[in-house]
């Protein structure tokens, strides 16, 4: 016995030996066209999961496929170390704020916890067969990555690019920092409205104004109403007294107001949200700030100083209510900002902060992103309404611990900004000492910036650091634009858009030639994995049931730029197919043996016929690849290796597959198998490699068949075609005419007769029909004299039953001795004359039975089928039902 694929031998050993061949490894002397890849630095705040292991997977195919079409394909292995995740996960693990242990001693955990996940998902690149180059390996918290980050920073500092100014930013009261618009993840929040009662001052009256932030009023400067709001009208002008604090607020009128929300009287604190600023703007209203950094009430709230806004709001509404100036209260579908990393609500605070000037540059980023090819093309729809709906400049500053420090110091006494020299980067300025010792405006002491930089400040400018940008100029001239850029639709906003941004300020170019965008993977029942629901999918299990080719044909299922449910039937389809692939390749190696197949002049129609197709679906995988539609592409291999090329070449040829006399098989066979077994590498490396080194290497002779040269496909031949789809559904209709009659595929049938007027076309292929079949005569005609005999009828039992109840048995008995002769002659006009056993004659209409015919050729019995306009005649056989 032959032993099948096995992957779990064949996997680990292929991994290892692609590793000591260096297939991967970009050769930078090579004069190749080059394919650059600025591949996601995966975050190493955990171990891969499905969704991850998907999306490296789909660029793994683009990877491959450009190798085998003959490019120099430059795809780092890498890993983004800087950020908010990690610390928000070293602190769940170790129960701690970042705050609570000295800044180096929290660095350095977060650095520990980093390597152990970037160790673990190295092996799982490596069990999904992905081919990222270790030798072009970085880290995005590597001195030198920090570096190439802070000059690019001193570089638009020094144009004049970046400012530090004193506006509200959105802000994370957890992680104590500011946060970009696009780091603000929107909800539904329910919450409740309480309509709160104002004195008019100078004037027994109140009025109610409703608000869902009470814990606010000690910052309420101005009340508003519509200017059309009749009933409201009065009170402008006029100045109110707010509960608790008694502050004085005036009533002024703006058609902002919506006089249908809660009263039809709003007030306006500075600052609950980014509204509140337009208003503070136009009415030049004092900011004053509320709520701290720490999301902690200011002392401006009086006795509620210290509190958390939550514990300040239940406190504020208790009192209130005790004054009885607490009216009503009702429940809100209110729409919330939270923080993508830890998801608590924002606050909208005052803070100074590092802008970098985007909202000016927005023309010139949309133009970009024209220049570049989206697949799919509507994402491009996502970033240009971001691009659209900007409209603050991007805060890059962070109060955090764990990224890149921002290289500059400050003069203590007047503000003055000391940036580090571009020579002396990577510098921490919170250790580092300044360029020179004292502020040059006033003589004052420099203190190092605490702040760092935006995670996304890093990985903008990966294209640039992959690219060897200031560093190489050769190189970056062979590597920058990069080809690709790989990346998931939810970061659109943010890592395709601040790349675009920065590159377009830095180098005033487009960053990629391409962009692909994929989508997420969901659990099962359709609903997105998230830690909280308790449903991420971890890859392993499924790794270890199935093996890495198994995953990688389930991420070849998924269409691009979609999101999907798993479905773990995906995977056991793809394990069949690695074996189905892996007998094909064997059979075919088989017949081929090891000797030098030469192209052969002897092909037969089934040769020409499977060989066009051939071409043509290289032809298709090569639309679809370069489209990066994978999906696609392994669709229509598949289809081909297992429906056309095995279940019908290969039986069609099996008859001369072995004989020395016939080269064409082996030529078609070798030409087929190699090139469908290279294209299908793509997607599973793992048995194409094992089946190319076992089987068809001879014929070949790559080291590897991930370096190997892509199949070459000459033009269709549409004769060969017609005849051989001619062919091909002769034989798969007598094939399953074999089949429904109990025959045994193999076993032999004593004719077969074509008829038809195309059937003498036929006369070269009829060889091909007859031993496939494996008849012992073939006969093509174009007409056949075809008549129709009567054997007996059949009775319709439930039909019979009902109608003559206890009369049943004796009809079926009469019925069961009509004998053909019989039958003709008493069979008129639909009805059928019987005599019961007991001589009386009854009528039986034709509902009651079924004529028994069987057709006649030349005197004999046959079964005929019907494909197009032939007719197959075929011995008859009786069905045993
Ligand atoms: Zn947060
Ligand atoms: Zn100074």
């Amino acid at each position: 016995m032959i032993a099948g694929y096995d992957w779990r031998k064949s996997e680990p050993r292929w991994q290892k030996k692609w590793k000591e061949w260096k297939l991967f490894i970009f050769n930078t002397r090579s004069q190749k066209p080059v394919y650059s890849i600025d591949t996601p630095p995966r975050y190493a705040s955990g171990a891969l999961h499905l969704g991850h292991a998907y999306g490296y997977t789909v660029i793994d195919f683009a990877a491959r496929y450009r190798r085998l079409r003959g490019y120099n394909v430059f795809f780092p292995l890498c890993f983004d170390v800087n950020g908010t995740p990690v610390e928000v996960k070293v602190e769940k693990e170790f129960g701690i704020k970042a705050s609570d242990v000295p800044r180096q001693e929290f660095i350095r955990m977060c650095s520990e916890f980093a390597e152990k996940n970037i160790a673990e998902m190295k092996h799982q690149f490596e069990i999904l067969g992905e081919s990222m180059d270790p030798s072009i390996y970085y880290q995005t918290d590597s001195k030198e990555y920090r570096k190439l980050t802070q000059i690019s920073f001193l570089k638009m500092l020094d144009r004049n690019l970046v400012y530090k100014g004193n506006f509200p930013v959105n802000w994370c009261p957890r992680c104590e920092t500011a946060l970009a618009d696009a780091e603000v993840v929107y909800g539904a929040r329910e919450t409740t409205l309480n309509y709160l009662i104002f004195n008019v001052e100078g004037s027994e009256k109140t009025v109610t104004i409703a608000t869902t932030r009470p814990e606010l009023l000690c910052t309420c400067q101005l009340v508003a109403v519509h200017p059309d709001d009749k009933e409201k009208n009065w009170l402008v002008g006029k100045t109110l007294r707010t509960p608790i604090y008694d502050r004085r607020v005036p009533v002024v009128a703006n058609p902002k107001v919506d006089p249908s929300f809660g009263t039809g009287i709003v007030m306006i604190c500075t600052i609950g949200d980014k509204d509140d600023l337009d208003w503070a703007m136009k009415y030049g209203l004092t900011l004053e700030k509320g709520i701290d950094e720490r999301g902690r009430m200011t002392e401006l709230a009086g006795k509620y100083e210290g509190l958390g806004t939550q514990e300040a709001k239940e406190a504020i509404l208790r009192d209130i209510k005790e004054r009885g100036l607490l009216v009503n209260q009702e429940s809100l579908q209110q729409n919330v900002g939270r923080c993508w990393r830890c998801e608590a609500p924002i606050e909208f605070l005052q803070v100074l902060q590092w802008f970098l000037r985007t909202t000016e540059f927005k023309g010139d980023v949309l133009q970009m992103v024209d220049m570049i090819q989206w697949f799919p093309e509507f994402m491009k729809v996502r970033l240009r309404d971001w691009v659209n709906s900007l409209a603050w400049d991007w805060v890059i500053s962070r109060q955090r611990y764990f990224a890149t420090p921002i290289p500059v110091w400050g003069c203590e006494k007047c503000g003055e900004i000391v940036p580090a020299r571009e020579k002396d980067c990577y510098v921490d300025p919170t250790i580092d000492k300044p360029p020179i010792k004292k502020c040059p405006k006033c003589g004052g002491p420099l203190r190092g910036e605490t702040d760092v930089f935006d995670t996304w400040m890093d990985s903008s400018i990966s294209p640039l650091y992959i690219s060897y940008w200031l560093r190489n100029e050769r190189m970056f001239k062979k590597l920058y634009p990069n080809s690709l850029r790989p990346q998931s639709h939810d970061i659109i906003r943010t890592w395709a858009y601040y790349t675009i941004v920065r590159e377009l300020l830095l180098t005033n170019e487009r960053p990629w030639e391409h962009i692909m965008v994929h989508g997420f993977i969901l659990a099962p029942d359709g609903t997105p994995m998230h830690t909280s629901a308790g449903n991420v999918i971890d890859p392993i299990p499924f790794l270890e049931r199935y093996g890495g080719d198994a995953m990688r044909y389930y991420s070849a299922t998924c269409a691009l730029g979609m999101d999907h449910a798993f479905k773990e039937q995906e995977l056991v389809r793809g394990s069949r197919l690695c074996g189905k692939t892996w007998n094909i390749m064997r059979y075919a190696g088989g017949v081929c043996g090891d000797k030098r197949i030469r192209k052969t002049r002897q092909l037969r129609t089934v040769d020409r016929w499977i060989l066009s197709r051939f071409y043509r679906l290289v032809e298709e995988v090569e639309k679809h690849c370069n489209n990066y539609e994978f999906d696609k592409a392994m669709s229509t291999c598949e289809n081909f290796l297992w429906h056309e090329f095995a279940d019908h070449y290969i039986e069609l040829s099996k008859w001369r597959a072995y004989r020395r006399s016939d080269p064409a098989v082996r030529y078609t066979l070798s030409t087929i198998a190699l090139g469908t077994l290279k294209m299908i590498s793509i997607f599973l490396p793992h048995v194409a490699e094992h089946a190319y080194q076992s089987f068809l290497k001879a014929h070949d002779r790559a080291l590897s068949i991930c370096i190997s040269v892509w199949p070459k496909r000459e033009l269709p031949d549409e004769t060969a075609e017609r005849a051989g789809e001619k062919i091909k559904n002769i034989v798969a209709s007598v094939r399953a005419w074999k089949s429904k009659n109990g025959l045994p595929l193999n076993s032999p049938i004593d004719f077969i007769e074509i008829v038809g007027a195309e059937a003498r076309t036929l006369s070269k292929d009829r060889l091909d029909i007859k031993e496939t079949l494996r008849a012992r005569s073939i006969r093509l005609k174009e007409v056949a004299k075809l008549r129709t005999r009567v054997r007996g009828v059949k009775p319709i039992y439930s039909k019979i039953g009902p109608a003559f109840r206890s009369g049943t048995e004796a009809v079926l008995e009469s019925l069961k001795d009509i004998s053909p002769e019989v039958f003709s002659k008493r069979f008129k006009k639909g009805r059928l004359e019987l005599i019961l056993p007991d001589g009386k004659r009854i009528e039986l209409g034709q509902e009651f039975f079924e004529i028994d015919e069987e057709i006649i050729s030349s005197g004999r019995a046959v079964d005929a089928l019907i494909i197009g306009d032939m007719k197959i005649l075929l011995p008859r056989i009786d069905a045993k039902s």
